[in-house]
């Protein structure tokens, strides 16, 4: 028998049933919070029978809470369809071969506009059936290796992508695309480019911040982008590829160690920090911001490092921190600490003890910075001193998720607190720089338009 009530249960099934109203139906309901007009989407098991769930015309879900429903009534019904059509990715002789992997997030889940349900999309043939461009640029081959938020990825799944990685290298593959969760995002950029050394491709993550059921929805170009750099460009190594400006005008390639989501909603929300993105992309063309970078090469060398100490965490410093934090840490066997600190890289004198404690014994304890932009720098206090005396490491401009990564990355490989020093401290793709340039560091904070920042870059260039 057909369900019309897919998912709905309890008192949000009975609201339903009671007005007639069913799931696909095209309905408009009256509640005490105003009139809602739209279809009814399915639920899912997990979700509560406290809500009916709308897409209104905006593009948006609703949930309307099943107490305030005054009336409803169906005004259509059209069942939508599932599957996103299955066309066969067509093969061109003369384009490159790229290989998508898939681990999940909005970029995945929810290729079919029509319906915003939530569903996996990634054989090629889903791919093409909905971004139809990307077979101009490349001869795609898929591979769905995780379907989760990326909240949920971690150094397990780091290193079976890098494993993956490089049998695709190996196998003489010309780009890789890694469709991803946009919240940590940068996460997985980071390990990779540390796990991933010496690529003779380009390694494309990438993410959407919208959805592609809403009409401003930065998934299909995104792809398009990604593709076109994972195929196309001559930076061989871990990039970002995100939403440039504002507008749908062109892309960023960000260096997968610099890069790090700023905004919770805007798809422009990837920033390169403390450098400027690498490049720009747009559907046909890659424009160098930065002009030196790992370059494409013909053989399929590469160097694939998958390892990870767990026993590493980031600890985010706030006033009168109690030293116990610290404490605890050392007690339950923690290998490596990431302070963030404040300023130029501080914490307070009441954690001293602590952090001369967990040094003593043995635990390798890095210091960044909250501001995110520029430089740990702790000599110029005694505070900072005293701090680095008792034994933490400053750590240049490196991005404090980037300094997580790296540790639990160097600890995985050796126990030898040298060596690991000597590994946080040696850059391998650009995670401590010598400066940063007088252009990446813009917020614009109002006033009468982009003029002020004009000027300010004006000034440099004299
Ligand atoms: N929470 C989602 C994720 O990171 C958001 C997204 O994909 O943009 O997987």
């Amino acid at each position: 028998m057909q369900d019309f009530f897919q998912g709905y249960k309890g008192r949000a099934l009975e609201v339903l049933k009671k007005y007639n109203v069913r799931v696909w139906g095209q309905a408009t309901f009256e509640t005490t919070r105003g009139q809602f007009v739209g279809t009814v989407l399915p639920r899912s098991e997990n979700d509560d029978d406290l809500h009916i769930v709308m897409k209104i015309a905006t593009g948006y879900n609703v949930g309307i809470d099943i107490e305030t429903v005054t009336k409803a009534k169906e005004t259509g019904y059209k069942k939508a369809n599932y599957k996103i059509p299955e066309k066969e990715f067509p093969y061109t002789e003369g384009l490159p071969s790229v290989k998508l992997f898939g681990t999940g997030g909005t970029i995945a889940s929810r290729l079919d506009y029509r319906t915003g349900a939530v569903i996996p999309a990634f054989s090629p043939g889903e791919l093409y059936g909905a971004v139809p461009e990307l077979a101009d640029i490349c001869n795609l081959t898929t591979e769905k290796v995780f379907a989760v938020f990326s909240e949920n990825m971690g150094p397990a799944q780091y290193k079976q992508l890098a494993i993956a990685i490089g049998k695709e290298i190996e196998n003489g593959i010309d780009g890789i695309v890694i469709g991803h969760g946009t919240d940590t995002l940068h996460h997985t950029a980071s390990a990779l480019s540390f796990m991933v050394q010496n690529s003779p491709v380009p390694i494309i993550l990438v993410g959407s911040q919208r959805s592609s059921d809403r009409p401003s929805s930065d998934a299909a170009l995104n792809l398009i982008h990604a593709n076109y750099a994972a195929g196309h460009s001559d930076i061989a190594e871990v990039l970002v590829c995100m939403f440039g400006p504002t507008s749908d005008d062109y892309g960023f390639l960000h260096r997968g160690t610099r890069v790090r989501k700023m905004h919770s909603s805007y798809r422009s929300t990837f920033r390169t920090i403390g450098d400027i993105p690498l490049a720009t992309v747009s559907r046909d063309k890659i424009v160098l911001q930065k002009e030196k970078y790992n370059h494409r090469r013909k053989d399929k060398n590469v160097t694939i490092l998958p390892y990870f100490e767990e026993k590493v965490t980031m600890v985010y410093y706030y006033p009168h921190m109690n030293p116990e934090i610290i404490d605890a840490m050392v007690d339950m066997g923690y290998k490596g600490i990431v302070v963030v600190g404040t300023g130029l890289g501080h914490i307070n004198k009441e954690l001293y003890p602590a952090i001369e404690r967990a040094t003593a014994k043995g635990v390798a304890i890095y210091m960044t910075l909250q501001t995110i932009w520029g430089y740990v720098h702790m000599f110029v206090y005694d505070t900072g001193r005293d701090l680095m005396a008792k034994g933490i490491i400053p750590l240049g401009n490196m991005l404090p998720e980037v300094a997580f990564v790296k540790l639990g990355w160097a600890l995985g490989q050796t126990s030898d607190l040298t060596k690991v020093k000597e590994i946080m401290l040696t850059p391998i793709n650009d995670e401590i720089t010598e400066r940063e340039p007088y252009n990446g560091y813009l917020v614009y904070q109002g006033g009468k338009g982009v003029p002020e920042v004009e000027k300010f870059i004006k000034n440099f260039r004299k």
